[in-house]
């Protein structure tokens, strides 16, 4: 296979050594050294979730973690308000749908986040509401929300609290127990430096009584089940092992250099992209600024420019994968993933390669500009 830069927003590069774990023997998942993983695993993920909530490890992409925190939690008729900022708010949304909901939508037109003013609104109009769902960082437009901001707004209200983290944890500050946050759900291929196959949840003392009362059905994703094994040093239903072992590999890393650290470094990779992509001219970032996301950047080409073309190119000449456009910015947008295993070297290859590209494609005054402006923050630091 030719040398490949995955900057896409997930699932993305794993390093070797946590590549490696996933190489182990088997192991019974009902025996000591299981015990062990599982609960050094969870322990780790806690502390980048920033809680003392319980957190379960499942064996699910991160939608199966999304479905978990509707039906753990609410009854069928109950008042949920949903942001939609795009396919990932859209997903929530259907999800509660599917489960008979009563689903409020806030749907901010694409490319903008969620307000105070437009949160508080909905909830006066709709006081019956019986929790929020909130997507912290919107894969599909590069959007992200100010929970600081948003998260008092529903608590002050005493409703339930529930966040899609699963293209944030890890590189964006989520303050869990601070912000009071009840339901955290995440995934591990996206920041976390994991291959794909495990979702996770946090599960605060409110939701535990939000649980009690809950009458949706539930069987494989029950989190009383799940807290019971836990207990015990297992897990309900045999995990994904391997994934579990390469987890706790990569939260290790990710800890030992220090998850501010982390959070410093998709800062200055999401300004870099950002910057190297403006300095170009012939691209619109999709967010607005001051929700710009710093792990995933959604980019709007001129109209003569087709971005699955250009992405085709990219991918052919150079290995750099580019994502494409989701829902109705298919074909419309390209995103380029700047999260979990990736490194100023990797935005500067992928801004070199689009701008040998473009001078393949007509446009010849714009070699070294986005690298450029790349470099200049990099030297920054
Ligand atoms: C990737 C992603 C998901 C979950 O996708 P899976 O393919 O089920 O892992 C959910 N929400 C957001 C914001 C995502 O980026």
């Amino acid at each position: 296979m030719p040398k490949t830069y995955l900057m896409i927003p997930g699932p993305t590069p794993v390093p070797n050594d946590v590549l490696r774990e996933m190489s182990r023997e088997m192991i019974n998942h009902r025996g000591p050294e299981f015990s062990k993983l599982i609960a050094e695993a969870t322990e780790l993920l806690k502390k980048v979730f920033k809680t003392n909530n319980d957190c379960f490890i499942l064996t699910a992409s991160g939608t199966g973690a999304m479905e978990a925190s509707v039906v753990n939690f609410f009854s069928p008729g109950d008042k949920v308000v949903v942001g939609v900022c795009g396919v990932f708010g859209e997903r929530y949304a259907q999800i509660c749908s599917a489960y008979g909901l009563n689903v409020v939508r806030i749907k901010p037109s694409l490319g903008k986040g969620i307000e105070v003013n437009d949160l508080e609104k909905v909830l006066e109009e709709n006081p019956e509401t019986k929790g929020v769902f909130l997507t912290h960082n919107e894969t599909s437009t590069g959007v992200t929300l100010n929970l600081k901001e948003l998260a008092p707004i529903v608590k002050r209200r005493g409703l339930l609290l529930l966040i899609d983290a699963v293209s944030s944890l890890g590189a964006i500050d989520l303050p869990t127990d601070e912000l009071n946050i009840d339901v955290v759900v995440s995934a591990s291929q996206k920041a976390l430096e994991t291959p794909p196959g495990i979702g996770m949840i946090t599960v605060s003392p409110l939701a535990w009584e939000y649980y009690e009362k809950a009458k949706l059905p539930r069987f494989y994703w029950d989190l009383k089940k799940a807290k019971k094994s836990l207990e015990k040093g297992a897990t309900p239903f045999t995990p994904a092992i391997p994934q579990i072992f390469a987890l706790r590999k990569s939260l290790e890393n990710i800890l030992s250099k220090g998850l501010e650290n982390n959070f410093k470094k998709h800062i200055m990779l999401g300004n870099a992209v950002r910057k190297g992509i403006t300095s170009l001219e012939i691209f619109k970032l999709l967010a607005d600024e001051k929700y710009a996301s710093n792990t995933v950047t959604a980019v709007i080409p001129l109209p003569e420019i087709n971005p699955d073309e250009m992405r085709k190119k990219l991918r052919q000449e150079f290995g750099v994968v580019l994502a494409g456009g989701q829902g109705e910015l298919e074909g419309k947008i390209f995103r380029i993933g700047h999260l979990g295993y990736i490194e100023p070297s990797d935005i500067l290859v992928t801004l070199s390669s689009i701008e040998i590209i473009l001078e393949r494609m007509g446009y010849n005054d714009l070699r070294g500009k986005a690298v450029r402006s790349a470099e200049k923050v990099f030297l920054e630091g």
